[in-house]
């Protein structure tokens, strides 16, 4: 399946294409027809499953041919980092139509998001207690909403926001398009949903994962010939958002990379062979979402240093137990949750006792079922080293020969 298919305006679908998205995430192919339909969405997604794409494109293709000036779509978020990520995804994806989007949340002046509600930015993304603020004055109305967006909805549970979601809700009008996001379901945010949505579409995408905090670590026991086929599955199940990748080798982080592109999943590779300036132009394209793969080696692990990561794959088990130990640390800073995953080949069980020595427990073993464990592919995963040099000698020996023969 393609973006093509959900009859998206070809100004949203350029938007889509520049992102580098070439085929839509699980939740994306559920929410986007029921979105795009008007429909209700009770959605159970996490951050990095695609869900802001799944809840902006139904509002952008809305508002496309529609008259200016009015805001028609609300979306509340519990943070202010949230609310400019979505912000900037909106200025994306809607780079070729007239849409634009304000961001409104504290800690920032008034004065330039006031001006938002007076010319009617087309979508307003808020938090819920500087909106409220702003529900004060007479000019915060938003009598022409259209689509409200409830994102992160139990992290707002957590935050204590509940009460002023159901304050903001009485400055709304009734009749709108609701969607609903949450990773988790208590029973408050059940309570809630069905009080704000109209005989919604239920979609669940990671009903299997829990809602663990902190690192959660995990080993995929894999032959080495078939890791990088392991890697593009859980990225295309959505298993992993988006993710640095660390591979043992530059030779298998450039085989890694060309691989995933191959396959279509954008990604950026960073090692020591690269220069100053393309590994800062890697880093900056994965820190703002055009690349959801960081590729990298184990010299540069220590330099990353990037907010809200949600995973890391070791590729291949590293040697020491202190790089391990490191690495998984680069996940889940402040409250934010991260996965942490190394893929195992037979070869590799020794070193992996060391670390798990080192960690001082087990970590637990997932075997992904439906993926073809004893899948022979086409190709090697990896040349050994002997066989690229003598290749690289082969090529300059028939250079040689060539130009020599012009010579003559
Ligand atoms: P989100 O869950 O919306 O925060 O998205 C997580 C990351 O996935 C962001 O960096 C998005 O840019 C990226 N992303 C969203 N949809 C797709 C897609 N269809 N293909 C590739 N990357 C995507």
């Amino acid at each position: 399946m393609d973006f093509n298919s959900f009859g998206l305006h070809p100004d949203l679908l350029r938007g889509v294409a520049e992102l580098g998205f070439t085929r839509p995430t699980p939740i994306q192919e559920q929410a986007l027809p029921a979105g795009l339909a008007g429909r209700d969405l009770l959605a159970a997604a996490q951050t990095g499953s695609g869900k802001t794409a799944a809840f902006l494109l139904p509002i952008l293709q809305r508002l496309m041919g529609k008259p200016r000036g009015k805001t028609r779509a609300l979306v509340l978020t519990p943070t202010r980092e949230l609310a400019a990520q979505i912000h900037e995804h909106l200025e994306a994806l809607a780079k070729y139509t007239p849409l634009t989007g304000a961001a409104v949340f504290g800690g920032v002046g008034m004065g330039p998001q006031e001006t938002a509600f007076r010319r009617g930015a087309d979508v307003i993304i808020a938090t819920p207690g500087r909106l409220l603020d702003h529900f004060q004055n007479a000019y915060a109305k938003l009598d022409a909403l259209e689509v409200l967006v409830l994102d992160e909805a139990d992290r707002m549970l957590d935050m204590g926001f509940l009460p002023d979601i159901r304050r903001v809700l009485r400055h709304l009008p009734t009749q709108r398009q609701t969607l609903f996001f949450s990773a988790t379901m208590p029973a408050p945010i059940v309570e809630l949903s069905r009080d704000m949505l109209r005989s919604p579409e239920a979609i669940n995408i990671e009903r299997k994962q829990a809602p663990a905090k902190g690192v959660a670590q995990a080993l995929y026991p894999v032959s080495e010939e078939l890791k990088a086929h392991l890697f593009l599955e859980l990225l295309k199940r959505g298993e992993i958002g988006n993710v640095i990748v660390f591979t043992r080798t530059k030779h298998r982080a450039n085989r890694l990379s060309d691989f995933l592109e191959k396959h279509g999943v954008p990604n950026a590779r960073i090692h020591g062979n690269r220069s100053q300036a393309q590994r800062t132009e890697a880093l900056a394209g994965f820190k703002s979402g055009r690349f959801r793969v960081l590729v990298a080696t184990d010299i540069v692990a220590r330099g990353i240093d990037v907010e809200a990561l949600e995973h890391v794959v070791n590729f291949d088990v590293p040697h020491l137990p202190e790089d391990y130990i490191h690495r998984v640390g680069r996940t889940a800073r402040a409250e934010a949750t991260g996965d942490a995953y190394t893929f195992v080949s037979p070869e590799e069980e020794k070193d992996l006792r060391a670390i798990e020595r080192q960690v001082g427990k087990q970590i637990p073993r997932r075997i992904v079922e439906g993926f073809d464990y004893r899948k022979k592919p086409a190709e090697r995963f990896e040349v050994p080293i002997q066989e690229r040099i003598a290749e690289i000698r082969a090529r300059k020996a028939e250079e040689r020969a060539r130009a020599n023969a012009k010579a003559e």
